[in-house]
């Protein structure tokens, strides 16, 4: 059988800065309620499916970790899965970093939007740091949030384990993030709150140029973007999920800013159109090649 062949890395200029976003891996889930559009009746999610040309009983959910090349300074944003899994689907981020043409040892800076298992699972390789010469950045809420365990929601047990396992023992070469709080020139964290209970989001100026990298703001380019109101069981705080994603949507459509999403379909670039009362996402072509 002939292997599908399909891209994996996409990297472009953004001003004088260059960006470029990595398929760590993807499954395919046989369901979309649950995660998605939990409010929404069998026959109201076959008709979104249909009209957007997509099943209504499977999706593909693919990760995507960012790296910006900010004037020589190298800045990961998430680290996938790395070694969680060993099945072959994902964990293919430092494979795909070094094949473009980056060594392990040249990233300067990683930082988290969260600490669910596909963005921190390749913190660490072989029992030790990935990125060993990196600073290491995380929203000071979403830190204390693992780390106390206090509100962490009981189905993410495994992830808090995780967290104490992987990212604890490190703590102390952690820079911890508030809202509004430029990381390095040009780059500024953002609370978006919700998906988990400190996530973060990345907004990168360039002159007169913005893009936001979202994280998990919306994890379906189709259902969380069309119906940001929908409860999503990935959300650990949904009420407050739902509150972001629709504030955060509003705020890239009427600034019309470029966006990330670690779940948008690969390559992951797009931007939010507003269609009546909602949105829909539009990804980025040519406009990267300008
Ligand atoms: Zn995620």
């Amino acid at each position: 059988m002939r292997k599908i062949i399909r891209p994996q890395v996409e990297r472009f200029q953004f001003g004088r800065f260059e960006i470029t976003t990595f398929m760590d891996g993807a499954h395919i889930r046989n369901e979309i309620n649950p995660p998605f559009v939990m409010d929404k009746t069998p026959e109201e999610i076959v008709r979104i499916a249909a009209a957007n040309n997509i099943f209504d009983y499977q999706f593909e959910n693919t990760y995507s970790p960012t790296l910006l090349n900010l004037d020589g300074k190298l800045v990961l944003i998430d680290t996938g899965f790395g070694q969680l899994l060993n099945d072959g689907t994902a964990g293919y981020l430092l494979q795909l970093l070094i094949e473009s043409g980056y060594r392990a040892e040249d990233i300067d800076y990683v930082v988290f939007t969260h600490c669910h298992p596909d963005h921190i699972g390749g913190f660490i390789t072989d029992g030790s740091l990935t990125f060993p010469n990196a600073k290491y950045c995380i929203g000071r809420v979403e830190f204390d949030a693992w780390l106390s365990g206090n509100l962490i929601p009981p189905n993410r047990k495994q992830n808090r384990e995780l967290f104490i396992k992987l990212i604890k023992p490190y703590a102390e070469k952690f820079v911890f993030l508030e809202d509004g709080q430029q990381l390095i020139s040009g780059l500024y964290a953002e609370a978006a709150y919700g998906h988990s209970l400190g996530h973060m989001m990345y907004r990168l100026v360039e002159g007169d140029k913005q893009i936001l990298i979202w994280g998990d703001v919306a994890n379906h380019y189709v259902f969380s973007v069309q119906h940001p109101e929908s409860p999503v069981a990935f959300d650990d705080d949904p009420e407050q999920a739902i509150a972001t994603r629709k504030r955060v949507l509003d705020m890239v459509t009427t600034d019309k800013l470029m966006v990330i999403g670690h779940h948008m379909p690969f390559p992951s670039i797009g931007y939010i159109e507003r269609i009546n009362d909602t949105f829909r996402w539009v990804p980025a072509f040519y406009q990267k090649w300008l």
